[in-house]
């Protein structure tokens, strides 16, 4: 059984052995069982089921639910010399006649279809007199409710079960909290499904979080040390994504902008030069990003704090697929920790939503402000223990300093009860500062025992231990009464000294964060050093690449992956034998390719070797 799936992964996509558990999920599904599939982004998913189904007999149907990422799934298959389409909206119907007539006659061996379009009564019925070999449902986590990408058309795919009996069924997902599992295979309606969890961890990941101070000019310092790669840069609202990309514009950055908000031609041009341009800052909203399969995307900056750690490990999930190392980074204040659970207490939702809202939005806010490593927290939500520190996260990499808290936060308390409850951060602070803002003598506030008590902080250092006590659940902020700060049960035991606090010291300094530091795990896959040459080389390789991608209107990477392209400007092939065991090279992109890059390597031998041996010294 092995020998087989192992050939075609040799063959076709030209690589040496599977990964964790692709070659159990393949043997699995071969064999006819359900399987749910839990793999973190860029683990290697879409081979589990493309292999799978060409190793039975018949046509295999993958849900997906985006469009726009059929169209390179298929590039990338047709690619490999693997017979494959999609089927939706965007064909003309001239354009879908020509896929049904090549899936009636055998021809084509996988079809990406969308969900809305495959529970069709009419669709269903198409594909009853044809063999199918397995269904794959991507993204399987659409199917809960709670999740952050529902979609209405996958509680319909249950339809599936008893439509297509026999049929293997293999639903997969990026998403990892125990709760989505058993509501998948439920929704889903698996039968008896193996269920295979692979670690979540990112190795290759790295993860940084700073406080707010001024975010424009803190994501500055993050990217200079992102020099001509591309990354995604995530904030809240379409008015601030437009508003930054314009900024990241005028200081220099190939930035672009994406949201719901802009018409569906600006989304596709915008995403399409992502994808196939070097060096694109997407500025985008949460509308981006969901099935981005680019595998070289650097970086995933949130200047707003996403809605859960959740959202927060697909989003930054985003960066490095290929493995190579990558920057998740974020700055928060706690005007996020106040304007992110107003929205949730002002939506129109039900209580019990919002409560839910509530606790992962907390859960979030906690992570920020842990001061342990923050991959050991961040797996430690998704039920997953990681026994050491990482040695790739802020806090590994710099340790935050913990300072006693406790007559500090007393003062604080103390005289957010004296004035009544009634105020916001700002005054608090006034009171704290001594100042005699008019609100203050209005107030009265000047005559407080708490005023000007608290000279030894700073306005920003304030903010800080009223972010953190609020985080820690120390105060709370009524919304309903503008954000007036009030204590809470947990107050009383800190103001009468039964216990200690501590909190992380404020650290101003955003500095550039250098890739080259320690990265201690073994996983994270070195960077091929590369010669100056050899440097010079790999930069003609992608040139092929690109016009050879120009050529059939494909992003670069279904040609090669940049991993590929580097491996070859440092080994060098010859011939087609070296050529075939260079990784990502399988025999259909050998007889397509392999011409051109060896023509282009035959060229730089070469040069070089005229360079080495001028005319006359031989
Ligand atoms: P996912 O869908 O899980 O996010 P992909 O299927 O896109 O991940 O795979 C991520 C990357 O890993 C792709 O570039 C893919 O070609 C590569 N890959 C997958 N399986 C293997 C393997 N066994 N050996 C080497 N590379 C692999
Ligand atoms: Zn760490």
């Amino acid at each position: 059984m092995s020998a087989k799936s192992l050939e075609l992964l040799h063959h076709l996509f030209g690589y040496d052995h599977f990964r964790g558990h692709q070659e159990a999920i393949i043997n699995s599904a071969e064999a006819g069982m359900d399987t749910l599939v839990l793999m973190p982004t860029g683990g290697g998913k879409s081979i589990c089921y493309q292999i799978s189904g060409l190793l039975r007999e018949g046509l295999t149907i993958v849900v997906s639910p985006l469009i726009a990422l059929m169209q390179d799934q298929v590039s990338a298959l047709l690619q490999i010399g693997v017979q494959a389409a999609f089927l939706n909206s965007s064909l003309s119907p001239s354009a879908q006649r020509e896929v049904l007539k090549n899936i009636a006659n055998g021809t084509t061996r996988i079809l990406y279809i969308a969900p809305e379009r495959l529970v069709q009564p009419y669709t269903l019925q198409q594909f009853q007199n044809i063999t199918l070999s397995l269904i794959a449902i991507d993204e399987a986590h659409c199917v809960s409710q709670w999740g952050h990408d529902f979609r209405q058309d996958y509680l319909s795919l249950n339809r599936l079960k008893d439509t297509f009996p026999g049929v293997p069924r293999m639903a997969l997902t990026a998403t990892a909290t125990s709760i989505s599992r058993k509501e998948i295979a439920l929704r889903l309606e698996l039968t008896d499904p193996e269920v295979f969890i692979s670690s979540f961890d990112r190795p290759n990941i790295r993860y940084l979080v700073k406080t707010k101070t001024d975010a424009r000019s803190q994501l500055k310092i993050f990217l200079s040390g992102h020099h001509g790669e591309s990354g995604i840069v995530y904030c809240l609202s379409r008015n601030k994504v437009d508003k930054t990309a314009e900024w990241l514009r005028k200081q220099g950055f190939n930035a672009l902008p994406y949201h719901a908000g802009l018409s569906q031609e600006a989304r596709s041009v915008n995403q399409a030069k992502f994808l196939r341009e070097d060096a694109v800052i997407m500025v985008a909203t949460i509308a981006f990003g969901m099935g981005i399969d680019k595998p070289d995307v650097r970086f995933v900056a949130h200047l707003d704090l996403p809605k859960s750690v959740e959202s927060y490990y697909q989003e930054t999930g985003r960066a490095g697929r290929d493995g190579k190392p990558a920057e998740a980074w974020m700055v928060y204040g706690l005007q996020d920790v106040v304007h992110l659970s107003k929205m949730v207490d002002q939506s129109d939702a039900d209580e019990l939503f919002k409560r839910r809202e509530k606790q992962k939005l907390e859960a979030l806010l906690g992570w920020c402000e842990t001061t342990q490593c923050r991959r050991q927290a961040l797996l430690a939500y998704f039920d997953e223990k990681l026994e050491t520190s990482c040695g790739n996260c802020d806090i590994c990499l710099t340790p935050p300093k913990l300072w006693d808290a406790t007559i500090t936060a007393q003062k604080l308390l103390s005289c957010i009860y004296r004035s009544g409850q009634r105020f916001g951060t700002a005054h608090v602070i006034d009171i704290l500062e001594g100042k005699q803002t008019e609100k203050v003598i209005q107030n009265n506030h000047h005559g407080l025992s708490t005023f000007g008590l608290g000279k030894d902080l700073n306005h920003q250092q304030w903010r800080s231990v009223i972010r953190q006590l609020l985080v820690q659940e120390f105060l709370i902020a009524d919304h309903e009464r503008y954000g007036a700060l009030r204590l809470t049960e947990k107050s009383r035991p800190l103001l009468r000294s039964e216990i200690q606090l501590n909190l992380r010291e404020e650290l101003n300094e955003p500095r550039p964060t250098s890739r080259s530091q320690s990265r201690s795990r073994s996983e994270v896959k070195r960077d091929i050093l590369l010669s100056q040459s050899e440097q010079m080389l790999l930069i003609e390789l992608k040139s092929c690449r690109r016009q050879l991608a120009e050529a059939q209107n494909v992003p670069p990477y279904v040609i090669f992956h940049d991993a590929t392209l580097t491996e070859m400007a440092k080994d060098k092939p010859k011939n087609n034998e070296a050529l075939l065991s260079i990784n990502g090279i399988g025999e259909t992109k050998l007889n397509r390719y392999g011409e051109a890059f060896l023509g282009v390597i035959d060229k730089f031998h070469r040069e070089t070797q005229a360079e080495s041996y001028p005319p006359g010294q031989e």
